[in-house]
């Protein structure tokens, strides 16, 4: 098969979330089982910047200006060519610096507000992507958009290019339903589409233009990133109001959990931490967890169980369950550390905690990877209290690491961690009821009684979790699947 993505961020050129991760590390699993894989995404910046650093070498793709039908007229665009690193796979960038040479992907960091004119900027993205597919002669048989950015690629291929994309399939992927990519209605000129696809069955939502509806309803294949958000999405407490449109394609809708990538996150081999160590030798654990306790300026004690957390400071996550119930846990004889950045009330509330409990509980606001990798690396457990959780990845992490998740029984969490309550000797952590900040702190006292009081099955846990394998090669022959099924189905 060839498999054309078309994402609005491909690691390790943009990121800002788990999307760009997938973008960049799928198509790479596509090309290593045999298959010919290529990836459409904007020149930002950001792009340019990481260049050097990631070793990517970009070149002009020899293809002249290219043209995208836009609002009555037309934008122009470049193409730039480049790799994705440690493999063939030819990454297409999208030039137009009035859209894309911005300090931010989607939002001013000046402001923190979204860019005004998002909408136009990533239909430009879907059209463009489908403006260069065709001037690039691609042949693909499929064409895997992600998220509202490029959700009105599935669109194009049905409305607009029927007869261009015969005998090829488009396929679109939700990483996050509370990101519908809502616009003002009047928006829909950019799009090029005719003005009859603005109808509650398509792409209107509410009164308004809404480009990831524009994907759901009309890709040929539907995935998202667990089996058990593929089955939350369907309901009104997950479904953000789209739990119709997507019962619906239900029959066309498939949970596939992401894959972590083993040559970044693998404590073996993992150059951003000061030991490595494995299932079988796990000696070097104890000195990451002693440097982590040092980042964070705790007292340095083994014995202390340590407990790490790292995320967006955002309702969803559920950090606030942890405030509402810190006397207690602090009470309980841990530490805690927690990286992240968002919500400026919340990161205020967690350096009033931190300041009460010095000793005990530390924040780090920040992005920063080497750390991310120190916690995993240095925490006996990790908490992940969501409320809900498309896949989650730090949890993968966790096990790899020899850390404990302790997490939420819901999206890819409960897709990926065995909870000790039902699977005994075969856990590989915890498992607590979502939005309950009273089930939480009993999951934590569990988990530090058998930290505590039982080294042997705490071990056990640990190399349950290091010797699971989530490496993106299993994902990606999901998917692969997925595509063959949905091949068979064209006429
Ligand atoms: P989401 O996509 O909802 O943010 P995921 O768990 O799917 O959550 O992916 C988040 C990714 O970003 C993970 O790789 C996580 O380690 C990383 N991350 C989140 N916050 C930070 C931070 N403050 N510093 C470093 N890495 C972070």
């Amino acid at each position: 098969m060839h498999i054309v993505t078309i994402s609005s961020e491909v690691a390790p050129f943009s990121k800002t979330g788990g999307l760009g991760d997938v973008a960049g590390a799928l198509p790479v699993a596509y090309e290593k089982a045999g298959h010919q894989s290529t990836v459409i995404t904007p020149l930002y910046r950001q792009v340019r910047e990481s260049a050097g650093r990631v070793g990517l070498k970009l070149e002009d793709a020899g293809e002249g200006i290219l043209r995208v039908p836009m609002n009555d007229g037309e934008e122009v665009a470049g193409l730039v060519k480049g790799r994705l690193p440690g493999s063939d796979v030819t990454v297409y960038f999208l030039e137009n610096d009035y859209f894309f040479d911005r300090s931010g992907l989607y939002v001013d960091p000046k402001t923190g507000e979204d860019y005004r004119d998002n909408s136009e900027r990533f239909i430009f993205l879907s059209r463009g992507a489908v403006a260069a597919y065709m001037q690039l002669g691609l042949e693909a048989d499929v064409l895997h958009s992600h998220d509202w950015q490029a959700g009105l690629v599935p669109a194009y291929h049905k409305h607009l290019y029927a007869e261009e994309f015969a005998g090829v399939i488009s396929v679109f992927t939700v990483h996050n339903i509370a990101f519908p990519g809502i616009f003002a209605r009047w928006d829909m000129r950019f799009t090029g589409l005719p003005h009859e696809l603005f109808n509650w069955h398509q792409l209107e939502f509410f009164g308004n233009l809404c480009l990831l509806k524009a994907g759901l309803v009309n890709a040929d294949g539907i995935t998202t990133v667990s089996k058990q958000y593929a089955r939350e999405i369907q309901t009104e407490a997950f479904g953000m109001k789209m739990e119709g449109i997507i019962r619906e394609r239900s029959d066309d809708l498939r949970g596939i959990v992401n894959g972590v990538d083993y040559a970044v996150w693998n404590p073996e081999t993992d150059e951003m931490i000061p030991a490595n160590f494995s299932a079988e030798d796990p000696g070097g654990k104890s000195l990451c967890k002693a440097e982590l306790q040092k980042r964070f300026a705790l007292p340095v004690e083994d014995e202390t169980p340590l407990v790490g957390m790292i995320g967006r400071l955002v309702h969803q996550k559920g950090y606030d369950l942890v405030l509402e119930q810190l006397e207690g846990i602090m009470k309980s004889g841990l530490q805690m550390v927690l990286l992240g950045e968002g919500d400026p009330q919340l990161r205020k509330k967690l350096a009033r905690a931190a300041g009460k409990y010095p000793e005990k509980f530390a924040v780090k606001v920040d992005f920063d990877e080497k750390t991310a990798h120190l916690i995993e690396a240095g925490a006996d457990m990790f908490l992940m209290p969501s409320r809900y959780e498309p896949c989650g990845l730090n949890q993968l992490f966790s096990m790899k690491y020899g850390t404990v998740p302790l997490v939420s029984d819901t999206g890819g969490l409960a897709d990926t961690v065995k909870g000790y309550a039902n699977h005994g000797e075969k856990a590989t952590g915890f498992v607590f009821k979502p939005d309950s900040a009273k089930d939480m702190v009993e999951a934590l006292n569990k988990a530090l009684n058998v930290y505590n009081k039982n080294s042997d099955m705490w071990r056990r846990m640990m190399q349950n979790g290091m010797r699971e394998d989530w490496s993106w090669d299993r994902s990606a022959s999901e998917y692969l699947d997925f595509f063959r099924e949905k091949l068979q189905m064209v006429p």
